[in-house]
C-alpha cells in the first residue's frame, strides 16, 4: 500500500518538522523519528515527499508519484513538503502543541524560496494541485505559518477559495454516497 502510485494529485500539503531553529535536520533524521514514533515509513523514506532543510536545500525523501504518509485520509491525492523548523521550546505552563514544543514561525528566506520553486515545479507536473497547509486538513497549527498569505505575496494569488470549493465538492459527494447507501 505504501508504495502505491497515486491516481490523482489534487493537493500540495505544506508541513513543518516541528523542530527548533537550531535543529538542522534532514530526511534521514525525520525518517528515524517516524520509525521511532511508529509512524509509517518504508525503505528509508519519510512520510513526506520533499524535505526543505534550514539551508534551503531540498531533499527528495519519497518519489513524487507515490502515496505519502503525512495526513490521514489525504495521502491518496496529495504531495507533501516538510519545512524543517516551525517550533520552539515551550515555556513553563505553556500549552504544548508537540511534546515540549509550541509553534514558531522561524523559517528562513532560503527555505521559502525553495518552497516557491518547488511549488511551481509541482504545478507543472500536476497543474490542478491546490496549495494547502496541513492545518486545513487535520492538524491544529502545522506548518506554523500562514501558507496562503505567503502564497499571496509570492504568487499574487492564493488557493484558500479553491480549497474551500474542492472540499465542499468532496463533502457533497460523500453525502450523496451516504444517501444512496
Ligand atoms: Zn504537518
Amino acid at each position: 500500500m505504501a508504495s502505491k502510485q497515486r491516481t490523482e494529485t489534487r493537493l500540495h500539503v505544506v508541513h513543518c518538522a516541528a523542530t527548533t531553529a537550531r535543529q538542522d535536520i534532514g530526511k534521514r533524521t525525520i525518517n528515524k523519528q517516524h520509525l521511532n514514533d511508529g509512524v509509517y515509513s518504508d525503505s528509508g523514506m519519510t512520510g513526506y515527499h520533499l524535505v526543505i532543510r534550514r539551508s534551503g536545500l531540498v531533499e527528495i525523501a519519497r518519489p513524487l508519484p507515490l502515496w505519502g504518509q503525512h495526513a490521514l485520509g489525504w495521502n491518496d491525492k496529495s504531495i507533501a513538503t516538510c519545512l524543517v523548523g516551525g517550533a520552539r521550546k515551550a515555556r513553563a505552563g505553556e500549552e504544548q502543541e508537540w511534546p515540549g514544543r509550541v509553534p514558531d514561525n522561524n523559517f528562513l528566506s532560503e527555505q521559502l524560496v525553495s518552497l516557491s520553486v518547488w511549488h511551481s515545479a509541482i504545478l507543472m507536473a500536476y497543474p490542478t494541485a491546490i496549495l494547502v497547509p496541513h492545518s486545513a486538513l487535520n492538524h491544529r497549527s502545522c506548518p506554523s505559518f500562514d501558507v496562503w498569505r505567503w502564497q499571496q505575496e509570492e504568487f499574487g494569488y492564493n488557493d484558500r477559495l479553491r480549497w474551500a470549493e474542492y472540499k465542499a465538492a468532496l463533502d457533497a459527494e460523500a453525502d450523496e454516497r451516504k444517501d444512496e447507501g
